[in-house]
């Protein structure tokens, strides 16, 4: 499948376009934080529930809290009806989110809590896992939990041997290779940093500065989310 025609993507993007994403804070009524999202055909709902005493009492840590990331597609968000209940991928994908942001609250404030993170992909277009982890940071910052930082988040990859910035469905399915990315936008630190398929050194340092470029943009959009909750709080709404 060709991907680009006159350097331009399938969907009209620039090599170094991200996708529209869209975040909206204080979606559900329950939980102590929450957030929705949109990013390009993604649509992906994260909820923090918090702090309380850690279950299984085992995995208390009289320390610090625990953080717990459960990523789970629903059934109907991909074009084959995904198997509802977890398999590896979303084993893998929730480990490594909550490795991501257990790096960025400050767990030592709650010893022997649990803060668990739900983030449901209910419409999957790739890069889920970036889009996932956007929406959970900006859930837990609408939860008040203190964090030393956000976690923003994008993946750059190769379609047609090209490097090009948040690819979609089509470019992840018939692309070559694929680098989610996610920092700490203020601190510029990496938190995850992953690599599909394959890459010379310059592609991946290529790679590695759109997704760069790319999270520092969502960056800007979790941030215009959050202050507007915080405006609407102060209004009054
Ligand atoms: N996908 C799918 N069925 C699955 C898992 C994934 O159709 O059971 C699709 C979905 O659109 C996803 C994409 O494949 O976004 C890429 O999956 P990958 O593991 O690369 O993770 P992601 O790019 O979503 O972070």
């Amino acid at each position: 499948m060709k991907l680009l025609e006159n350097g331009k993507r399938l969907d009209g993007r620039a090599l170094d376009e991200i996708r529209d994403v869209k975040i909206e804070t204080g979606v559900l009524k329950r939980a102590a934080g929450s957030a929705y999202l949109e990013w390009g055909n993604n649509k992906v709902l994260a909820g923090v529930y918090y702090p309380r005493e850690m279950h299984p009492k085992f995995m208390r840590d009289p320390t610090k809290a625990v953080l717990r990331c459960t990523y789970n597609m629903a059934p109907f968000s991909v074009d084959d009806r995904k198997r509802p209940g977890p398999d590896r991928r979303s084993q893998e994908i929730s480990k490594i989110l909550s490795e991501a942001l257990s790096s960025v609250v400050l767990l030592e404030d709650y010893p022997d809590a649990g803060i668990d993170v739900s983030v449901e992909i209910l419409q999957a277009d790739a890069g889920t896992r970036c889009a996932g982890l956007t929406a959970a940071a900006v859930a837990i910052a609408d939860a008040g939990i203190p964090m030393r930082d956000l976690v923003s988040s994008c993946a750059a990859g190769k379609i047609d041997g090209e490097i090009a910035v948040d690819l979609m469905k089509d470019e992840d399915n018939y692309g070559d290779s694929d680098v989610p990315l996610a920092i700490l936008p203020r601190k510029k630190e990496v938190v995850l940093l992953q690599m599909d398929g394959k890459m010379t050194k310059e592609e991946f340092k290529k790679a590695y500065k759109l997704a760069f470029d790319g999270a520092m943009k969502v960056y800007e959009v979790q941030k215009a989310a959050l202050l507007s909750s915080m405006d609407s709080v102060e209004g009054g709404e």
